[in-house]
């Protein structure tokens, strides 16, 4: 078994155990426990919203110049230690080596990208109605943020939160995954390794309802960010809500992918099972709905159910491997209930559909058709290695189908018209569109959802501006 370290709690710059008994992290690949976090009682958490108080404090009065430079240092810590860390996030997530390591080297360019950002959050000059009067719009930090991330990018997902916030001046008390700990835990060891003051970056792992309802309401924090399924969001922006916080959402997705006929069918194929596939289905933007026009459908199904035939599952640290396990037996009890409801309601199995032993939480690619709507997958995200074909006649059909569901995070859509194109931009209802390629989730693009995939933005000057307060101060100069 290779080694894989303990996780600790980071709470005013040290390292240390949870007075809470503490959980077992288990490799996914092979169902053996590797590890164990520690777990936050509400003494930690109180420890931790003390921390965070006075890190903030501290940290808003660095410059935004300074903050940036210590940020990008923590990027280039975070480069160097990219094999250790993805090794670390295979051995607990499960995905292939390769995606482990563009996650990390990802997670760098992100953390420089919002750097930058931090030095140009300029405020503005309103001109006034009297000569007398100056108006000045200031960006300042929101205060402390509690901030939740998932287990499907242990890296990703925290870092776009903690950078942001890091970036407007704020504090941050970061829940991370407790099924994948220990490489967000390196995250936050290379801002400490950086000379992040204590008590500006802190870390919990734990029970995370406990946590939530112990952070939301508390008065130091003034912002939410969680990443996660509708479900939970929805509890989480009540409670947010009764406590009139600011919040981001980053929640489920179900990603229509419209193809024409007149599109490249192979390039089609090509790129929508790579993003099918990757990280085994387990994102909120993989295409799920893949509305095929008729002209194109058989092509576009043979070529789609080799390609995911062509795909090699195994442990994410074995070569050649291009999908590891599933993160959990979770997603494998999903994928099993999700297939037998589609086949029970007539559905056909194009290919896969069956876990793959017993060891570890393997499960086929797989391609369904012939499903029909009132089937569970086609309105439940499925969040695992499962593509759902089926065939449109006319463009308003295909964006109806595209629209029908309430949630409206990412689209694709594969044609050569330029008229589509741009009919599709006005009409598809989600908040990232990418049409003849795979364009999304740059830290300079806008990442975010509408409907109930969620609100606010987690990339581009946008995920900034959710870590500022907008204040006006108008003067009259006599
Ligand atoms: P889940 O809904 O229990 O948990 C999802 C995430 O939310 C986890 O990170 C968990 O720690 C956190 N969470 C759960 N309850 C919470 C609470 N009360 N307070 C704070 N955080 C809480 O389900 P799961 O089995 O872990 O994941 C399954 C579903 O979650 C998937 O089907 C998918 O829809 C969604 N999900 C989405 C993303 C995303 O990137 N948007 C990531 C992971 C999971």
């Amino acid at each position: 078994m290779s080694a894989y370290p303990d996780t600790q709690l980071f709470i005013d710059g040290l390292w240390r155990d949870g007075s809470n008994a503490h959980l077992s992290i288990v490799n996914p690949a092979s169902g053996e426990v590797i590890g164990r976090v520690s777990n936050a009682g509400g003494n930690d958490l109180d420890e931790a919203l003390s921390a965070a108080a006075a890190g903030f404090e501290q940290w808003r009065q660095v410059s935004a110049f300074d903050r940036a430079k210590l940020m990008r240092r923590a990027a280039e810590i975070l480069r160097g230690r990219t094999a250790d860390i993805s090794r670390l996030m295979t051995l607990e997530q499960g995905k292939p080596l390769a995606e482990s390591k563009a996650e990390t080297m990802g997670a760098a360019d992100i953390i420089d990208w919002f750097a930058e950002e931090a030095r140009r959050a300029y405020g503005r000059l309103i001109p006034p109605r009297a000569t007398n009067v100056r108006q000045m719009v200031v960006k300042e930090p929101v205060g402390p943020v509690a901030a939740f991330s998932p287990w499907n990018f242990p890296l990703n997902q925290a870092v776009r939160k903690v950078s942001a916030a890091l970036a407007a001046g704020c504090s941050i008390i970061l829940k991370g995954p407790e099924e994948t700990p220990a490489s967000c835990a390196e995250l936050v060891r290379a801002f400490a390794d950086a000379g992040l003051p204590a008590g500006v970056l802190n870390l919990v792992f734990g029970i995370p309802a406990d946590i939530s309802g112990h952070l939301i309401p508390h008065p130091v924090i003034r912002k939410i960010s969680f990443t996660g399924s509708t479900a939970v969001g929805k509890h989480l922006a009540s409670l947010a809500g009764a406590h009139m916080k600011r919040v981001t959402m980053e929640l489920g997705g179900h990603a229509p992918a419209l193809v024409f006929d007149d599109a490249d069918i192979d390039l089609a194929v090509r790129i929508l099972a790579a993003a099918k596939f990757r990280n085994a289905g387990q994102i909120c933007v993989a295409p799920t709905r893949f509305l095929i026009q008729e002209r194109v459908f058989e092509k576009f199904l043979d070529g789609f159910v080799k390609a995911a035939e062509a795909v090699t599952v195994g442990d994410g640290l074995s070569d050649g491997i291009t999908m590891g396990p599933l993160a959990n037996p979770r997603r494998v009890e999903a994928m099993e209930a999700l297939t037998a409801d589609a086949v029970m309601r007539g559905a056909k199995i194009a290919t896969g559909g069956k876990r793959i032993g017993n060891l570890g939480n393997f499960f086929q690619p797989t391609v369904l058709m012939d499903v029909p709507r009132d089937a569970r997958v086609l309105n439940e995200e499925p969040f695992g290695p499962m593509a759902i074909v089926s065939a449109f006649s006319d463009y308003g059909s295909a964006v109806a189908e595209a629209n029908r569901l309430p949630y409206g995070l990412a689209a694709y859509a594969y044609t050569t018209s330029a008229k589509t194109s741009a009919d599709l931009a006005r009409d598809i209802e989600s908040g990232m569109l990418s049409i003849n390629h795979h364009g999304l989730a740059l830290p300079e693009l806008p990442f975010g959802g509408m409907k109930e995939s969620g609100y606010g933005s987690e990339g581009g000057s946008e995920a900034m501006e959710a870590y500022f307060n907008t204040k006006l101060v108008t003067e009259a100069i006599n």
